[in-house]
C-alpha cells in the first residue's frame, strides 16, 4: 500500500492525532468549540436581566453575521495569489451554502483593518509541525465600563500554506479544504479525527470540498438558538 501524503490541521489550541481514534466515535463529528455554547448561555441570561446589548453582543459571535476578512500575502509568488485568493472565497461560498442567510463575511482590501486576517505564505508550522494551516483566534465581549459601549470582540489570525513539505505546490482544492476547516474554528467547530470532514485532517490526495451533514448538525443547532435570541433581543430593544 502506497503511503499517503496527510497534512494534520491544527487548530489553536487543539491537535488531534486522527490514527488513534476509534471510527466508530461518531460523536467526535461536528463537536463545537466549548466557547460557543458558552456564549449562548451568557445571552441567554443576560435576556433574563433585560441586558439586550449584551445579548446582542454574545450573539454576535456565534452568528459571525457581519464580520470582515482580508487576504494577505507572505512571500507567495504574485502568480499564485490568484489561486489562494479563490480558494479562500470558495471556502466562504462553502459557509454560506452551508449556513445560509445568517452568516456575512465580507472582505476588504488589505490595507483595512478586518477581524480576520488571513495569511498565505510557503509554509506553515505549529509546534514544530508541517501543518496545512491554523487559526488563532479571541471571542469576547467587552465595553460597557469604560465609556464605550458593550460589543463584540472578534479577532483571528488564519495562516494557509502554498507549498507543500515536499516542495510540491499546494494546489486549489488543498487551500480551500484548508480555509474552509480554519473557518470552521471562526465558525465555533471543534477539529474532527476522520478523513473526508472539513474538519478532519487534510489528504493530499482527498482534498474535501464538502461539508458531511453530521458535520453541521450542532453548529446549526446553536445557531438557530443564536438566531432566537436575536429577535427577542432586538424586539425588546428600545
Ligand atoms: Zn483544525
Amino acid at each position: 500500500m502506497k503511503a499517503r501524503s496527510l497534512l494534520v490541521l491544527f487548530a489553536a489550541f487543539a491537535a488531534l492525532a486522527p490514527a488513534s481514534v476509534d471510527n466508530s466515535s461518531e460523536a467526535l463529528r461536528g463537536r463545537l468549540l466549548p466557547d460557543l455554547p458558552e456564549h449562548l448561555e451568557f445571552a441567554q441570561k443576560d435576556m433574563l436581566h433585560g441586558q439586550v446589548q449584551d445579548a446582542l453582543a454574545h450573539i454576535g459571535l456565534i452568528l459571525m453575521d457581519h464580520a470582515t476578512y482580508h487576504i494577505n500575502f507572505d512571500t507567495v509568488p504574485p502568480e499564485k495569489q490568484a489561486e489562494c485568493t479563490a480558494a479562500f472565497r470558495d471556502a466562504i461560498a462553502m459557509w454560506d451554502r452551508a449556513l445560509g442567510n445568517g452568516f456575512e463575511l465580507d472582505e476588504v482590501p488589505a490595507d483595512q483593518p478586518a477581524e480576520i486576517n488571513v495569511t498565505f505564505q510557503p509554509e506553515v508550522k505549529q509546534a514544530g509541525s508541517e501543518v496545512a494551516g491554523y487559526v488563532t483566534w479571541s471571542r469576547k465581549v467587552v465595553g460597557g465600563t469604560d465609556g464605550t459601549p458593550i460589543h463584540m470582540d472578534f479577532t483571528a489570525d488564519v495562516r494557509v500554506r502554498t507549498i507543500q513539505p515536499d516542495g510540491e505546490q499546494m494546489l486549489l482544492e488543498h487551500m480551500r479544504h484548508t480555509s474552509a476547516h480554519e473557518l470552521g474554528h471562526v465558525l465555533g467547530l471543534d477539529d474532527s479525527p476522520f478523513y473526508g470532514d472539513i474538519m478532519g485532517p487534510l489528504d493530499l490526495q482527498h482534498p474535501v470540498s464538502d461539508f458531511e451533514s453530521a458535520e453541521l448538525e450542532n453548529l446549526r443547532a446553536v445557531r438557530t438558538q443564536a438566531e432566537e435570541v436575536k429577535e427577542q433581543a432586538l424586539a425588546m430593544k428600545p
